[in-house]
């Protein structure tokens, strides 16, 4: 601060030298005794300079206008009172009325993000023994070992990573040779990636509505969009929460219908007792970086078929032959994952129902501290299902209210996000729609997300409630 302080009969160039010198670009002027007597910013000096003054004058006692200044020893409580959007910059005098240092207020707020990955176990680790192996391509001991212990994870026999999660609902299409002239049968509130594979692989899409209760997929609606063309349906765990995988499973069975399960959201969900993923033909797993397991961008097919398997690798490596090299037996893609990212993915199974149980802790501290605001609900629990916490899930009386208190929250520092848009309201998407869906639509524009990280601020996010609950 020593640099910042000039005196009140300072030449303009000297007073300007000590405005220059940051941080605080303020100079704090005192008087021959070295008492504060005055306070000059930039801007000060900015409209000194066009109202006429040189830089060859020098200041005087007429310059200095009203300034603020706080008493060393003051509250930072007390402090934020005195700052405001004008005035940013305090100095703080001591008894003697010297300038011995500053207070600055920043109008920033300070955001908490909805989400985060968390990397504290042995991510780095593994990660940097990949790259010094040189093994960085799609070849490792860490794909293999995360194909391994992720399919294992799931109940699966099989597991083929994918550079990512959508990428692995079409493979998992193409291998069931899923195509034009095909229907599939997807929920009408889930994330575009679902249903952008099913065009993707020529077949077409057919939107239906979800369940109240648990927000995925309704079977009757299912039942009711049927045709002789379906040839399968993508349950989706919307925000953990498992679907009702028995009345789905007699569906497919009725109609002799593939299920591929899009399990993006709910990694090591349970549908009574049994991990979700491990009931359809094919279930297809998100690693994004905000996923519940994630390898930065990344994906993967889990099965208990060995066919299934076969297909995949072989559909994911350019549809090259087994053991004829170099030989396409039929039309592949590359989609295949790093040994960088399953390093990653090595050390976030590890820890897994270590994460699994700090999500759930992260609901339970909202649940808490939140339990006073009869106008909002929780994400439903439902005695078959055991779901898993990807992001905190609430829903609000109506729109209206659900989209002030987005902004209250978003105002003061709270990330949130809105449920997803239902798919048929998207003008891309409303030709697959089927039948009306009030249900996911009423879900949809009611619902938000919370931040779902380690160290929410749970009073910050309890006094927006307070203050929009009056
Ligand atoms: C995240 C997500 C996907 C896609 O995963 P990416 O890895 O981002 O491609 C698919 N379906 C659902 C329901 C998702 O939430």
């Amino acid at each position: 601060m020593k640099n910042s302080i000039c005196r009140y009969d300072a030449g303009m160039r000297k007073l300007l030298e000590a405005i220059n010198h940051e941080p605080a670009g303020t100079a704090f002027i005192v008087d021959e005794a070295g008492k504060l007597c005055g306070v000059v910013t930039d801007g000060d000096f900015r409209r000194m300079l066009l109202a006429g003054r040189s830089l060859d004058e020098n200041l005087g006692k007429s310059d200095l206008g009203p300034y603020v200044s706080a008493q060393q020893g003051q509250s930072v409580d007390e402090l934020l009172k005195i700052t405001n959007k004008k005035v940013r910059i305090v100095p703080i005098v001591n008894t003697k009325g010297e300038p011995v240092d500053y207070f600055r207020y920043e109008h920033r707020v300070h955001m908490m993000p909805v989400a985060e990955p968390d990397l504290k176990g042995n991510e780095f680790k593994y990660l940097s023994d990949a790259f010094l192996s040189t093994w960085i391509s799609s070849r490792g001991k860490y794909i293999d070992a995360f194909e391994e212990n992720f399919s294992k994870f799931c109940g699966c026999a099989y597991g083929v990573a994918t550079s990512n999660g959508t990428v692995a609902i079409h493979l998992a299409l193409k291998a069931l040779d899923i195509g034009p002239g095909d229907e599939v049968i997807v929920p009408d509130l889930t994330f575009a990636a679902t249903i952008n594979t099913v065009i993707h692989a020529g077949a077409t899409p057919v939107i239906v509505d979800v369940d109240p209760v648990s927000w995925c997929i309704s079977p009757a609606a299912i039942e009711k969009a049927i045709t002789k063309k379906t040839k399968a349906i993508i349950p989706v765990h919307v925000y953990g929460q498992p679907c009702d995988m028995d009345a789905l499973m007699a569906i497919a069975k009725k109609h002799d219908l593939r299920i591929v399960e899009d399990c993006a959201e709910a990694h090591g969900a349970k549908y009574k007792g049994k991990t979700v993923g491990s009931f359809g033909d094919i279930a297809c797993y998100s690693f994004f970086g905000n996923k519940i397991v994630t390898t930065g961008e990344g994906g993967m097919c889990v099965t208990n078929n060995a066919k299934y398997n076969e297909r995949l690798r072989v559909l994911r490596d350019h549809g090259m032959n087994k053991t004829k090299r170099y030989w396409h037996d039929e039309v592949g893609f590359n989609y295949r994952m790093t040994n960088l990212q399953a390093a990653i993915g090595v050390a976030q199974l590890e820890r897994v129902e270590q994460i699994k149980e700090e999500r759930r802790n992260i609901e339970a501290g909202y649940k808490e501290q939140l339990k006073n605001f009869p106008f909002l609900k929780w994400q439903p629990e439902i005695a078959a299902n055991e779901k898993v916490v990807w992001l905190v899930c609430i829903t609000l009386e109506n729109k209206p209210t659900r989209d002030a208190l987005m902004e209250a929250l978003t105002k003061n520092g709270v990330e949130v996000r809105p449920f997803f848009y239902t798919l048929s309201e998207m003008p891309v998407y409303k030709p697959y729609s089927s039948s009306a869906c009030p249900v996911s639509k009423k879900i949809s524009e009611t619902g938000m997300n919370l931040p779902t990280i380690h160290h929410v601020d749970y009073s910050k996010v309890r006094k927006v409630f307070e203050s929009f609950a009056r």
